[in-house]
């Protein structure tokens, strides 16, 4: 049984049990990065809840370094990114930095496996660390729901330790201030902590099975789903919260009329997928001045025509194109700009250059 003193203790042990890349991270680190930079297995999956990324990785010379068959090399995890070697967060005050899609944190905290309100995850995957404001955040509203007799809620990715790119799952989640959040929670959550086997192969269930649909899963909505969706909006450190466009419309419809629900229902942005989680981004936060901003949301509801296209073949074809586009990649995106000295560690001084 997972007590939850052990679960408490778990982001430790995992940093250690990550550390499959630990034992050669300094004395191979140089090496595996090497080969990370300038090998062939990095490819991209994309997203389409932040703009990808524009640039290619130019100049691709091999240094003769990466030509050497090590078997340390077999080691590394396939579905590694240059910022999945790191196990712990960069030291230095807190600073998000760069885009979402594009940037890295400096000073991230990671979030408890459990706490009032909340569990999270996947815990396997590391990727429970985030800017402080983004952990308090989350606690906030774990709490709140709790007070609300509506938790618990379950957390999924916040981002590595020092923020940055991940090859699986994500575009975005790069500077310490996105979150996923589960829509559904099993009962089992709701009387007990989850065992870490049932983290890690729960399945998260779908508000809109049919895609493009405008029709919600009543199945699995609830007025504890509704209630979360509310509350993670309500707070001012939210900047937008990214929805499947069926659930947005359902909101509309309930809300819309209500002039005082406007705040909340704007700060629901439709788009693809986000059919079974909703994806939280919090504002730059004021110690970030490197934190790049996006375009605030349009004034109003967003329960416009805007809404509806979301619905139309229009929708479908863009997909297909983004999809297209994102299977094109070959290579990971450019370190961000800011970002190299997160790395600098790692990076024998022969190496560094190239970064
Ligand atoms: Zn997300």
């Amino acid at each position: 049984m997972t007590t939850r003193k052990t679960l408490r203790s778990l982001p430790r042990m995992l940093i250690t049990e990550r550390g499959r890349v630990a034992p050669f991270s300094n004395a191979f680190g140089g090496f595996a990065l090497s080969l990370i930079f300038y090998g062939a297995v990095l490819g991209s999956v994309a997203t389409a809840e932040a703009a990808p990324y524009q640039k290619r990785r130019s100049a691709q010379k091999k240094p003769v370094v990466a030509q050497k068959r090590n078997p340390v090399s077999t080691q590394l995890p396939l579905d590694a990114s240059v910022w999945a070697l790191f196990k712990d967060p960069a030291r230095g005050p807190a600073q998000s930095i760069g885009s979402a899609s594009a940037g890295c944190v400096q000073g991230a905290e990671s979030l408890s496996p459990d706490g009032p309100g909340y569990q999270v995850m996947r815990l396997s995957r590391g990727r429970f660390y985030g800017h402080p404001t983004l952990i308090a955040y989350l606690q906030k509203l774990g709490a709140a729901l709790e007070k609300e007799k509506a938790g618990p809620m379950l957390v999924g990715d916040l981002g590595l330790p020092r923020g940055g790119w991940m090859k699986s799952g994500h575009a975005s989640h790069q500077t310490g201030i996105d979150v996923d959040i589960w829509y559904w929670v099993p009962d089992s959550a709701k009387e007990r902590s989850l065992t870490l086997r049932e983290r890690e192969v729960t399945s998260a269930k779908s508000l809109v099975p049919v895609k493009y649909s405008p029709k919600i899963e009543t199945r699995w909505w609830k007025a504890e789903t509704e209630k979360l969706i509310q509350l993670a909006a309500g707070f001012s450190e939210v900047d937008r919260i990214f929805v499947n466009a069926a659930i947005k419309k359902e909101l509309c419809r309930k809300y819309e009329s209500d002039i005082k629900e406007v705040a909340w229902l704007r700060k629901l942005r439709p788009w693809y997928a986000h059919d079974d989680h909703l994806h939280v981004r919090l504002v730059c936060p004021a110690d970030s001045p490197d934190c790049k901003k996006q375009d605030p949301i349009p004034a109003g509801s967003g329960c416009d025509s805007s809404l509806d296209w979301w619905f139309t073949q229009d929708a479908r074809d863009e997909a297909l194109k983004n999809a297209q586009l994102a299977a094109l990649r070959k290579d990971p995106p450019p370190i961000a700009e800011g970002c190299e000295r997160l790395l600098s560690e790692l990076v024998p001084a022969s190496m560094s250059p190239e970064l």
